[in-house]
């Protein structure tokens, strides 16, 4: 490996150009930081890659977050979400969510993941002082007291904080012999976009069906829909593999009528589902965001807005540190700020896979219990008003 280039030297480095390296990057250079993201895929290749039937849930709370440091008003963009209903398959009993409960307009908004990737690169390359390096292969990392130094084959890039925002299977946080614990759910999430006569009115569903949860995402426009259906990984290629007209009268029939004839829009795709999380949130003055901190199951559509809620301590403490005088990175308040995410973080890690256990079970008593749970949920005003605040984020 060459080294022979002069590194280069900026107060912030970022790992990874996904969602949370794009959001710290722009949120950086907003606070006068000189920030570089290195990215191991090419940007222009990556707004043109995402499967158009991805959508992402992004709540009330998250755009609030999302406003107060980059000043993009996410509301304005994607489909409102209205009203969120959570039924048992073939059973009356259901859940009725509505934000207005909460004194909220809606819950937040649906976004397809490429509009919201290339919304946030446009943000991105309109900072002065924030460097966007694609194609950069790491080759390794140095934790100096000083400084965090990323050895990559486009140079040596040095700073004072170093976020780490490569995902999942984070390169960076084996680098740095950071433990993760791992959970296969042995599911996917198998989803498509689908077409409908009837308006959707901004109402998601989540329909808890004898294979897995079923959910109804709405997409912009009215008429269309976006379907994530988990499933044990077996049954999902199963699904996969059949012809079109056998994957869709399966849809059909889970879908349901309620919003008049249906057709599918796009080719069905799955993602393996797995939980992945490390209780060591920084190492010297390398810190963890995003999935590589912590991938969850994608049940309550929470992944990307438990990760906001962790930028948002995060970037609060590096402008207060500036604001304080003290060296970015290295003082004990930014450690002090991230340890106050744990607990949240470990109540949805552990909600999720609960969660998922119970609405992914297909057994008589397991099933009756959730019809039950339905019932009394719905007539408990402050146990719905719970949820509810957690489906925000506020
Ligand atoms: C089926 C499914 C549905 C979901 N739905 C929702 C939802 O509705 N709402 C929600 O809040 N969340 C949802 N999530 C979770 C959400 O997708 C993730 O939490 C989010 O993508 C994490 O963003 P990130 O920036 O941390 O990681 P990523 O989006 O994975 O970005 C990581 C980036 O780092 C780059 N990279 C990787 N390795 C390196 C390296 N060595 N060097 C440099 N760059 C590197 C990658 O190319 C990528 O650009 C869902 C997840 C799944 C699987």
């Amino acid at each position: 490996m060459k080294r022979s280039k002069a590194a280069s030297i900026v107060d912030a480095v970022i790992v990874g150009g996904g969602y949370l390296g794009l959001l710290s990057g722009i949120a950086l250079a907003k606070l006068g930081l000189k920030t570089a993201v290195l990215e191991k895929g090419s940007f222009n290749a990556m707004a043109g890659s995402h499967s158009p039937c991805r959508l992402f849930a992004i709540s009330q709370g998250s755009c609030q977050i999302i406003k107060r440091h980059l000043e993009l008003d996410l509301l304005s963009f994607g489909q409102k979400i209205n009203h969120i209903r959570v039924m048992e398959f073939n059973v009356d009993a259901y859940l009725d969510f509505d934000p207005k409960n909460l004194g909220l307009p809606n819950f937040g908004i649906m976004i397809e993941e490429s509009k919201l990737h290339s919304m946030l690169l446009s943000e991105a390359r309109k900072q002065k002082g924030l460097v966007l390096v694609d194609g950069c292969r790491i080759h390794d990392v140095v934790n100096n007291e000083d400084f965090a130094e990323i050895i990559t084959e486009k140079g040596v890039y040095k700073a004072g904080l170093a976020l780490i925002c490569d995902g999942k299977n984070s390169l960076v946080r084996s680098l740095l012999g950071i433990e993760t614990h791992t959970k296969s759910y042995d599911q996917m999430g198998v989803v498509c976009d689908v077409g409908h006569k009837l308006s959707h009115h901004g109402i998601a569903v989540e329909k808890f069906i004898p294979q897995g949860p079923f959910a109804i995402l709405p997409k912009e426009g009215g008429h269309e829909s976006s379907i994530v259906w988990t499933l044990e990984t077996k049954l999902a290629h199963t699904l996969l593999n059949l012809d079109k007209d056998s994957q869709f009268a399966l849809l059909k029939e889970r879908f349901g009528d309620y919003l008049g004839e249906i057709k599918i829009k796009s080719k069905l795709k799955g993602y393996p589902l797995e939980l992945k999380y490390t209780t060591q949130y920084s190492s010297g003055r390398f810190y963890l965001l995003g999935d590589a901190l912590h991938a969850i199951h994608p049940i309550a559509g929470q992944g990307l807005n438990l990760s906001v809620r962790d930028f948002n301590v995060l970037m609060t403490a590096v402008s207060d540190s500036i604001g304080q005088g003290l060296n970015i990175g290295a003082n004990y308040n930014i450690l002090k700020y991230f340890k106050s995410r744990h607990f949240d973080n470990q109540v949805m890690i552990e909600s999720t896979s609960i969660l998922n256990a119970l609405f992914s079970n297909n057994v008589y008593a397991v099933k009756c219990a959730r019809s039950i749970g339905l019932d009394l949920v719905n007539n408990m005003p402050a146990a719905k008003k719970f949820f509810m605040s957690y489906a925000s984020g506020q």
